[in-house]
C-alpha cells in the first residue's frame, strides 16, 4: 500500500480521500480550510501543514482542486508539491482543468523527476462517496499502470485516453454533453409544465425512451423537487465550459451550442446562482418563460 498525500478536501476530495483510507492506504491530507483537514483526520489520515509538507511525506500526491490556477499554485508555487516531492514519486491531478495547464504542470513535474498524470473524474458527489467514479486519464502507459490500483479505489472505470492533457480533453467532452443535456432537459420540462402537465409524469413517461439519460435521471428529480443543493456548482460548470471554449478556439473548432449554454450560465451567475447545483441551469429557462417546474398536487 502506498503512502498517499491528498490535497483538496472539498465536495469531491473528502469522500475520495476517505475511500483511499478504506482501501488500506496511509494518507496525509491538506486543505486551505482547517476543518476539512480535521474531518478527514478523524477518519484516519495524518494532518499535513502545506502542499510541500504533504509531498515530502508521500510517494504519491493527489490534488483535487477547483481550477488550473489552484493546481499551479499548489504544485508549482511556493510551499507547493514540487518543493517537497522526492524524485521517483508520482503526482496525480484529479481536478478538471484546462488541458494546456495540465501539460504545463506535467512538464514541470517531469523536469524534477516526478511522474505525472492528469486524471479528472465524472460522477459527482454520489459516485465519489460510492467509489464508482469514471476516471479519465492522460499520461504514459507505465505511469498509468503504477497508478491504476490507487485510482481503482476511487472509481469503477479508469481509462487511459492519451498522453498528459488527454484526461482533461476527455473531461471537457463529458462536460459539454452534461451541460447541453441539462439545458435541453430544462427547456423540455418548462414547456411541459407551462402546457399544464405534471413534470414528474412527463419525466416518468420519457425516461425509458431515447431521451432517457444518466443526466435526466440524476437532475430531473432535483429540479422537480426544487432541490438545487450542490452537487456540482454552476460556477464550476462555467469554468469547464470556458476551458472547453478556449481549447476549441486553439483548435479552430466552432462550439455554438456550448457557447449558448455558457451564456445562460453567465446570466445565472450574475443573478447570484453560481453556488447552486448545475441542475439550476433550468432556472434560466424558467425565468424567461415565467413558470416553475414543480410536481403538481
Ligand atoms: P470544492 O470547491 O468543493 O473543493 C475544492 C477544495 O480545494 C476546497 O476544499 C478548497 O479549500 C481546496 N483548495 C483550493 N485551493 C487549495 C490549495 N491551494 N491548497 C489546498 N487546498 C485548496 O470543489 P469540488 O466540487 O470538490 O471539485 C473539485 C474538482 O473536481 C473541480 O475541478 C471540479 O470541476 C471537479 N469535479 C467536481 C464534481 C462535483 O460534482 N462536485 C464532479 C466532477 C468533477
Amino acid at each position: 500500500m502506498a503512502k498517499i498525500g491528498f490535497i483538496g478536501l472539498g465536495i469531491m476530495g473528502k469522500p475520495m480521500s476517505k475511500n483511499l483510507i478504506k482501501a488500506g492506504h496511509a494518507l496525509v491530507v491538506y486543505d486551505l480550510v482547517a476543518e476539512r483537514v480535521e474531518e478527514v483526520a478523524a477518519a484516519g489520515a495524518e494532518k499535513g501543514s502545506s502542499a510541500r509538507d504533504v509531498a515530502s511525506r508521500s510517494e504519491v500526491v493527489i490534488t483535487m482542486l477547483p481550477d488550473g490556477p489552484d493546481v499551479e499554485r499548489a504544485v508549482l508555487g511556493p510551499d507547493g508539491v514540487l518543493e517537497g516531492a522526492q524524485r521517483g514519486s508520482l503526482a496525480i491531478d484529479m481536478s478538471s482543468i484546462n488541458p494546456l495547464v495540465a501539460q504545463k504542470v506535467g512538464a514541470a513535474c517531469e523536469a524534477r523527476g516526478v511522474d505525472f498524470l492528469d486524471a479528472p473524474v465524472s460522477g459527482g458527489e454520489p459516485k465519489a462517496i460510492d467509489g464508482t467514479l469514471a476516471i479519465m486519464v492522460g499520461g504514459k502507459q507505465e505511469v498509468f499502470d503504477r497508478a491504476l490500483p490507487i485510482l481503482q479505489a476511487m472509481g469503477s472505470t479508469v481509462t487511459l485516453t492519451g498522453p498528459v492533457g488527454a484526461g482533461n480533453v476527455t473531461k471537457l467532452a463529458n462536460q459539454i454533453i452534461v451541460a447541453v443535456n441539462i439545458a435541453a432537459m430544462g427547456e423540455a420540462l418548462v414547456l411541459a409544465t407551462k402546457a399544464g402537465l405534471d413534470p414528474e409524469v412527463v419525466f416518468q413517461a420519457i425516461r425509458g425512451g431515447l431521451a432517457g439519460s444518466a443526466v435526466l435521471n440524476a437532475k430531473a428529480p432535483m429540479v422537480i423537487g426544487r432541490n438545487f443543493q450542490p452537487g456540482f456548482r454552476i460556477a464550476l460548470h462555467h469554468k469547464d465550459l470556458r476551458n472547453a471554449l478556449q481549447a476549441a478556439e486553439s483548435l479552430s473548432v466552432p462550439l455554438p451550442v456550448t457557447s449558448l449554454v455558457q451564456q445562460m450560465i453567465v446570466a445565472l451567475i450574475n443573478d447570484g446562482k453560481g453556488d447552486l447545483d448545475h441542475s439550476g441551469i433550468t432556472l434560466f429557462t424558467e425565468q424567461t418563460a415565467k413558470v416553475e417546474v414543480r410536481k403538481q398536487g
